[in-house]
């Protein structure tokens, strides 16, 4: 029980990596919002907790909107009495080449990555300063925070910009015993990489057996998706840590695709 009496919120919780970590924090005894834009699979996530015991609130939240990311948390800080660890983790891929990305999907990119990150950090920091008990802030970066592909340019831009924010939320949360870190995940077999396998095919002109073997696990050490449990271990390992001396930190999970 390492989120025993802690509060989570977890923002794109109703599915693939966010709802692992959601269930995850819960299995640890910490209670958890499933905030996400689809209202009624997070109210299932919730559902799903609450029947094996843990605790739990769906909560309808768009991240790039101010007033619902700032209606959510009060709604979630409404039902648990404060929020001790936030994870950042919407987010939606659109693969172009660049010249031909309109420039509503690149806005559309940065706002879900980046706005949706900054509005839920600001909302929930004040909780955490008041509590005394500092917190955990989280961001799903990506090995895309550290190293680039081919026609995902607004993708690989957020992800990068998520390592500043989390290096300033780390200074300015310090004095409050509040941590910012990035998890850094390779490829996941969730809804967002299954979307993508027949669209990089169609785009790069390959076969959807190659995009997986010869673009997005060729540089790993062993051909291996990492899962969302793997996700999940490294997100519980940032929420539990008990001080100052992990943050501003960002850990790459990915089979070794990338190596610091
Ligand atoms: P997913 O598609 O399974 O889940 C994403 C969730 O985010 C969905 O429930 C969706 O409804 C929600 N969402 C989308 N837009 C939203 C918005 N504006 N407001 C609130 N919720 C919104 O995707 P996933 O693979 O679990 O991705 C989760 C995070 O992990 C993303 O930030 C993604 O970039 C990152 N990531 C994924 C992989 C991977 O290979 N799957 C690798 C590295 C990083």
């Amino acid at each position: 029980m390492q989120l025993k009496d802690r509060s989570a919120i977890v923002t794109g919780a109703a599915s693939g990596i966010g709802r692992e970590i959601a269930l995850r924090f819960a299995r640890e005894g910490a209670r958890v919002a499933i905030a996400d834009l689809n209202a009624a699979a997070a109210e299932a996530v919730a559902a799903e907790i609450r029947a094996r015991g843990g605790e739990a609130v769906g909560v309808a939240m768009d991240v790039c909107s101010e007033d619902a990311v700032n209606a959510g948390v009060n709604a979630t800080v409404a039902a648990f009495g404060g929020v001790d660890i936030l994870v950042s983790n919407a987010g939606i891929q659109i693969v172009h080449p660049l010249e031909e990305f309109s420039y509503a999907d690149w806005k559309r990119m940065l706002a879900i990555h980046l706005d949706g990150a900054f509005l839920t950090t600001r909302a929930c920091l004040p909780h955490m300063y008041r509590s005394g008990r500092g917190g955990s802030v989280i961001y799903m970066g990506s090995v895309h925070s550290k190293e680039a592909s081919k026609l995902k340019a607004p993708y690989v831009t957020a992800k990068h910009g998520l390592l500043g924010l989390a290096k300033v939320v780390a200074k300015e949360g310090a004095p409050h015993g509040v941590r910012a870190n990035v998890i850094c995940p390779g490829f996941v077999r969730t809804p967002l990489v299954d979307r993508q396998i027949p669209e990089q095919a169609r785009a790069l002109g390959i076969s959807e057996e190659d995009v997986v073997a010869k673009v997005m696990l060729k540089d790993t050490v062993d051909g291996q998706f990492t899962t969302v449990e793997d996700v999940a271990d490294v997100a519980l390992f940032f929420a539990a840590f008990p001080n100052n001396a992990l943050t501003g930190q960002s850990l790459v999970v990915s089979h070794g695709w990338f190596m610091e």
